[in-house]
């Protein structure tokens, strides 16, 4: 396990479309761990792959106990809204307020490729769908309002 470099905003690689993943094989488990190691570093909630420079829908979600890894993630249903602050790992200090679905329903992958469902509310579905705009090269500040650097 390695700890990755975490790109920021005004790299390329922030606004890449991501590819599926179609191998799941010993690279996708090394990325994946690479991922939650450099996600604990960074002391962040959710990391996407193309953040450590990787075009790969992937993305991991350290919430409180859980410690999640989606691979191939769809958001299948969205009900609710909810504004809430957000920042980046990616956009370093800069925090801003977002509306989000209150409650999704997120279909997608493990490492060994076996499809599962969630419904995840709250800051997990915040979360998931941060990230997932990640994988479509779309970040948070593109869609936020009362934008402000912090130092
Ligand atoms: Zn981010």
């Amino acid at each position: 396990m390695a700890e990755r470099r975490i790109f920021n905003e005004k790299e390329a690689v922030l606004r890449a479309i991501c590819r599926d993943v179609e191998h799941f094989d010993s690279h996708l488990a090394e990325l994946l761990d690479d991922m939650h190691q450099t996600l604990d570093k960074a002391q962040g909630v959710g990391l996407a792959a193309n953040q450590i420079g990787i075009r790969k829908r992937v993305f991991v979600l350290h919430n409180e106990d859980k410690r999640l890894e989606f691979v191939n993630p769809k958001i299948t249903k969205a009900q609710g809204e909810v504004i809430d602050t957000e920042g980046c790992l990616s956009c370093p200090g800069l925090f801003g307020k977002v509306k989000r679905p209150e409650e999704i329903e997120i279909v997608a992958q493990d490492r060994i490729g076996k499809e599962f469902k969630l419904v995840m509310k709250g800051l997990d579905a915040r979360i998931a769908c941060h990230e997932t705009d990640h994988l479509v090269g779309k970040l948070f500040k593109d869609i936020a309002f009362d934008l402000e650097q912090k130092a």
